[in-house]
């Protein structure tokens, strides 16, 4: 039975093991059991699922997760908590404990291996000083996933689910909503946690796309236009992209390629779509590699 959500039980474990949290880690861990239960209520977990856990911490939503799902991969960085999670998880034969880096493991041959190349659920309290690259970590392996699950400190949420024109909107909304749909499942204040964050969190569930929203001749090329284009957001599209040593194109090339789109010449990259993103690149990319 999952026990940990209650704060006096995860004060227990962490005397027990004369634990001390780790900033540099990202350690602040749940202690409250309705939103535990609202995240794995939101990742719509089954026990056809195998679920990979990023930074389990002490197993707090391990303990849930292996409950809900066939089996369970837990990945913590932290080799004092790794006795802990043996304990606390001691009662489960469907979870296995890997004391690694995330940001290094092979996920396409752990989850190939022990999924058989089905799709994952990924759940996650994450730390939040990787949140953007474990998410692109993720999406970019290509690592064959049904959703990903996680808590995030608000305002990344809030940039995960933002469109043109909002002052959220940049890199990172458009390489999740190009992978992903993004859904708020919930807001958390930092008495959740302990120690508590000086932030907000938020759910956030992102309902991996069977079928991408755009076609692009190279994602490669895309990502690095969008990119180019929010690092000088100040600027008008052309002078950002003329001014990235990474962008290959003249400013007359993409001068013409917005032309042929019907926009503007001043027009700002932050008020593009990620159609319209796409189209750009396509057309840029045409252009020069024939
Ligand atoms: N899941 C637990 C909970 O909800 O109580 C802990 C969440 S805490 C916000 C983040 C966890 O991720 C910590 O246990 C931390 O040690 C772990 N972590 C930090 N960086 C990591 C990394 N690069 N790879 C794997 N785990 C990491």
């Amino acid at each position: 039975m999952a026990t940990l959500g209650n704060p006096r039980n995860t004060i227990a474990i962490l005397k027990k093991y004369n634990f001390n949290f780790q900033k540099k880690f990202g350690q602040n861990f749940l202690i409250d059991t309705r939103v535990l239960e609202k995240i794995v209520q939101a990742a719509e977990i089954t026990k056809d699922d195998y679920v990979l856990e990023i930074g389990p911490g002490i197993g707090t939503m391990t303990q849930y997760l292996c409950e809900c799902a066939r089996a369970v991969t837990a990945v913590e960085i932290d080799k004092n908590l790794i006795p802990i999670l043996r304990d606390t998880l001691r009662a489960y034969n469907n979870i296995e404990i890997i004391h690694d880096d995330i940001l290094k493991i092979d996920l396409n041959r752990l989850t190939q291996e022990r999924n058989q190349g089905q799709p994952v659920k990924v759940v996650a309290n994450l730390p939040y000083y990787i949140t953007t690259p474990i998410i692109m970590g993720l999406f970019e392996s290509h690592v064959l996933i049904d959703s990903i699950t996680i808590m995030v400190q608000k305002e990344v949420a809030e940039r995960m689910q933002a469109g043109p024109g909002s002052k959220d909107y940049g890199a990172l909304s458009l390489a999740v909503q190009y992978y992903a749909r993004p859904e708020v499942v919930a807001n958390v204040p930092p008495n959740c946690f302990m120690p508590r964050p000086k932030v907000g969190s938020a759910v956030i569930r992102l309902t991996r796309h069977k079928v991408v929203p755009v076609l692009v001749s190279s994602e490669q090329r895309m990502f690095s236009l969008i990119r180019a284009s929010f690092n000088q957001r100040r600027k008008t599209l052309v002078n950002g992209l003329n001014n990235a040593s990474e962008i290959p194109y003249t400013k007359q090339q993409i001068t013409e390629a917005l032309e042929k789109m019907g926009l503007p010449a001043n027009v700002r990259g932050e008020t593009l779509t990620l159609e319209q993103f796409a189209a750009l690149s396509n057309l840029l990319y045409n252009a020069t590699s024939a």
